[in-house]
């Protein structure tokens, strides 16, 4: 790393997402790189502080005057102290990038939630909080091999709004092995009690091999689920965005429709991903804590792989995002005879509608939500 030059050509970026990558402890269904205590024993969290701070001094031209969006995800960022995030994330300048409109989530778990911390990620400009509760069943919580109970969420929810923050989201499972309608009932009404501002539910999916793939509910149960939420979050004042997520008015995550929209973004930490809506090129920095260190101890840039994305790429991306909004897609994309006749027939069905408040446009309505993936296979 030459003295903090920046490597790619296209700074200025105004989203930036930085992976931190421990948990108390791995769950069972999770895919995201991240280290349970039992893994990072023997991996001092300095070590990390220190490699992120060198990879933020490699990046400390690659951001822009004023920052859109940041988002602390992981892993659980709530597991690391402020002042370890103030250190590492330092040749950044971070506090001279904020505006009044930031908006700046962290990722926290209620077993990592402590108040004077929560002061501290405030006192740095986190301003959402965005709080892995996946259930509030307890036996469920246990079979997905998560660290806290019901209680447990309860209180870390109380501690998050005393804190000052009011701009939560909650994580929620459906679909899990164990759990009927009157259990995704209970917890969204328990959830909804509380005056959080957003929501994302989504299904849970194991791969086929995993201990507890044969226990998943048939599509037809996971689609009353997904249904169920749906009715909910809409009845109590949210609006169903995005496929899996709800907000209440202007509460979007905004960080995830920059994703969602094709905008640059900036990805640190390992793991982390990055895009450059200019040069249509992505990259990922290597999913080993220990190969992540090592490289950046050597001055050498912890990317595993980039690439530019192909025209057919763009078409399919530009398809996946369209169709995930409830901002919908332009009629006039449907080019193709075939395209036009599937539209017609999901149209049929109630799984599309015209954009109520968008000449031209067509959007997916809830079942369509819920159907997304055989509907984006069909028109694309
Ligand atoms: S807390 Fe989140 S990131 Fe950590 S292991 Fe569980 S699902 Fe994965």
């Amino acid at each position: 790393m030459a003295g903090g030059q920046n490597i790619f050509m296209t700074p200025s970026f105004k989203s930036l997402y930085v992976h931190f990558p421990f948990c108390e402890s791995k769950c069972h269904y999770c895919d995201f790189y991240s280290l349970g205590r039992e893994k990072t024993r023997d991996t001092d969290p300095a070590q990390f502080e220190a490699a992120l701070l060198q990879e933020c001094t490699l990046h400390q031209n690659s951001l822009s005057a004023q920052l859109d969006t940041l988002f602390f995800g992981g892993g659980t960022p709530s597991m690391t102290p402020p002042s370890s995030m103030e250190r590492s994330l330092a040749p950044l300048k971070l506090q001279q990038r904020l505006t009044q409109q930031t908006e700046w989530t962290m990722e926290a778990n209620p077993s990592s939630i402590d108040a004077e911390n929560l002061t501290g990620y405030r006192a740095l400009g986190v301003n959402r909080i965005s709080m892995g509760v996946q259930s509030l069943k307890n036996s469920t919580l246990q079979n997905l091999g998560r660290v806290h109970d019901s209680q447990g969420v309860m209180q870390a929810l109380e501690t998050v709004f005393k804190s000052g923050f009011d701009n939560v989201s909650v994580d929620l499972l459906c679909g899990v092995p164990g759990q009927d309608l009157s259990d995704l009932e209970r917890e969204l009404e328990q959830l909804t009690a509380f005056p959080i501002t957003h929501l994302s539910c989504y299904l849970l999916t194991l791969a086929p091999h995993h201990r507890m793939h044969s226990q998943l509910p048939h599509e037809d149960v996971q689609l009353e689920h997904l249904l169920l939420v749906d009715e909910w979050m809409v009845k109590k004042g949210f609006t169903h965005y995005e496929i899996s997520n709800y907000c209440k008015p202007g509460k979007q995550a905004r960080h995830n429709l920059a994703y969602w929209k094709g905008h640059s973004y900036l990805g640190l930490g390992p793991s982390a991903h990055s895009f450059d809506q200019v040069e249509k090129k992505r990259w990922k920095n290597v999913s080993s804590l220990h190969k992540y260190g090592q490289l950046l101890g050597q001055g050498t840039s912890p990317v595993e792989w980039s690439e530019v994305l192909t025209p057919e790429q763009l078409t399919l991306e530009k398809w996946m995002l369209a169709l995930r909004l409830d901002d919908g897609f332009p009629e006039s994309w449907l080019q193709s005879k075939h395209q036009r006749a599937k539209a017609a027939v999901f149209s049929e069905k109630g799984w599309i509608q015209k954009h109520p408040e968008k000449a031209g446009t067509l959007r997916l309505t809830a079942r369509g939500f819920a159907l997304s993936d055989q509907i984006v296979r069909a028109l694309i």
